[in-house]
């Protein structure tokens, strides 16, 4: 896997709250094709929009970034509702940004998407482990909220193949 790059969001971003209790990962794709919108540049941008978004880690072909320690909330899933999936996250008040790490895939047309694909699915399988989750334990952002992100994922086959090169992954030592 990749260096894990850590550039810590410095403004609201990152409000600094703490992860309730661990209940799995979501994977993001930016929808941003533009050239050099990669890993550090979508970092730049949660640091400086005035709208709440933010995730954990950004992944492009090269890099990966992380925004926000794993303990502390990001603003990726929120929502006015949420799927049943999203429902059975959320806890009372408390949003299924509380319950969950989020991972950004970039899709700038200057990287390698195969590249970027992979890195993302290294260090899902990864923060998987690390967290002793499942590869259940891994969402989409449509799968929480019904929006179409990662977009490229949302065909069922597509999701399915992610899903198995993830396991794939946590089976290796
Ligand atoms: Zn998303």
């Amino acid at each position: 896997m990749l260096p894990i790059t850590k550039m810590l969001l410095t403004n609201q971003n990152r409000p600094k709250k703490k992860i309730l209790k661990l209940k799995g990962i979501v994977i993001h794709w930016t929808a941003n094709t533009g050239k050099g919108a990669n890993a550090v540049a979508n970092r730049n941008y949660f640091n400086t929009t005035t709208r709440a978004a933010s995730a954990h880690y950004v992944v492009d072909d090269k890099t990966i970034v992380q925004c926000i320690p794993d303990d502390e909330i990001a603003y990726h899933v929120g929502a006015a509702s949420y799927t049943r999936a999203g429902n059975s996250l959320k806890e009372g008040v408390y949003s299924p940004n509380y319950f969950l790490i989020g991972i950004e895939m970039c899709v700038n047309s200057d990287g390698n998407w195969a590249k970027t694909y992979n890195n993302t699915a290294e260090l899902a399988a990864f923060l998987l482990k690390k967290y002793k989750l499942t590869v259940n334990n891994m969402y989409r952002h449509y799968d929480i909220t019904g929006k179409d992100c990662p977009k490229m994922m949302i065909d069922e086959n597509e999701w399915l193949k992610f899903k198995n090169l993830v396991h794939k992954l946590m089976s290796q030592k």
